[in-house]
């Protein structure tokens, strides 16, 4: 059985002090929720989000991290200064980051050491919009997933994040059912991998998700959690988190 999760991803949003002032009021809203609930904050961020989430079950991730342990890599973040953090997750490979020209091979590097140093990597693909036009989206997530997981073996930690380009940050979200044909084409693909950790790995919907539209996507057989970016700024995330009950 897999846990549902739900991604916070901040993106370069939310300051040390304004994630104190979010968090000062959602954290006891969404401590107890049914789906493990995740807060990807920035990285100058992970101090002050790990204080305020000790002890109530929410986890907390990164939105990066290089693939080196240390080194002359200015601006970056190892996987070692993630742990010391209290970093459970990354987020790699990001439409966003890739649009600022990470390859798939960087990626594939970034997956490796994050497993190597049991942090669980959430790794993102998704099809453009005129690839979605061309009717090529399975070959294109196939093409991604053979990069991001080239000589990797599989294993349970590892989440696989589904998010279309053209439905990120647009205010357009995938059709659920869409949606899911997706996830179900990217679990037989890791199945021709490893059957049994293709049952495993979580796999999630990102793209424009909202409290309305969540659990539509979460119903669906093979999503098994929500990456959701906008909507995951404000007190109204208690509702997405909390997708399975009655407001
Ligand atoms: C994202 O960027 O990971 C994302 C899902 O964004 P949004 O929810 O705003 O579409």
């Amino acid at each position: 059985m897999r846990k549902k999760i739900i991604a916070a991803n901040w993106k370069m949003n939310m300051s040390a002090s304004q994630a104190e002032f979010l968090l000062a009021a959602l954290v006891p809203k969404i401590s107890n929720t049914s789906a493990e609930c995740l807060i990807l904050p920035p990285f100058t961020s992970l101090y002050a989000v790990k204080k305020l989430l000790a002890g109530t079950g929410i986890a907390l991730g990164a939105q990066n991290m290089h693939y080196m342990d240390n080194g002359p890599f200015t601006g970056e973040i190892s996987p070692l200064m993630l742990k010391e953090a209290g970093v459970e997750y990354v987020l790699l490979g990001h439409s966003e980051r890739r649009a600022l020209g990470e390859s798939g091979e960087m990626i594939n590097l970034k997956v490796k050491s994050a497993v190597n140093h049991g942090i669980k990597p959430i790794i993102c693909l998704g099809e453009p919009q005129e690839v979605r036009e061309s009717g090529t989206e399975l070959e294109f997530i196939s093409n991604q997933l053979d990069e991001e997981l080239g000589g990797i073996c599989l294993c349970s930690e590892m989440l696989i994040a589904y998010e279309p380009i053209w439905a990120t940050g647009t205010g357009c979200p995938a059709d659920s059912a869409d949606a899911q044909r997706c996830a179900s084409f990217i679990r037989s693909y890791l199945a021709m991998k490893d059957s049994q950790c293709a049952q495993e790995i979580r796999i999630l919907y990102g793209g424009s998700i909202n409290s309305s539209n969540i659990a539509s996507f979460l119903s669906q057989s093979d999503i098994d959690g929500a990456l959701v970016g906008g909507a995951s700024l404000n007190e109204s995330f208690e509702r997405i988190a909390r997708y399975d009950e009655e407001f």
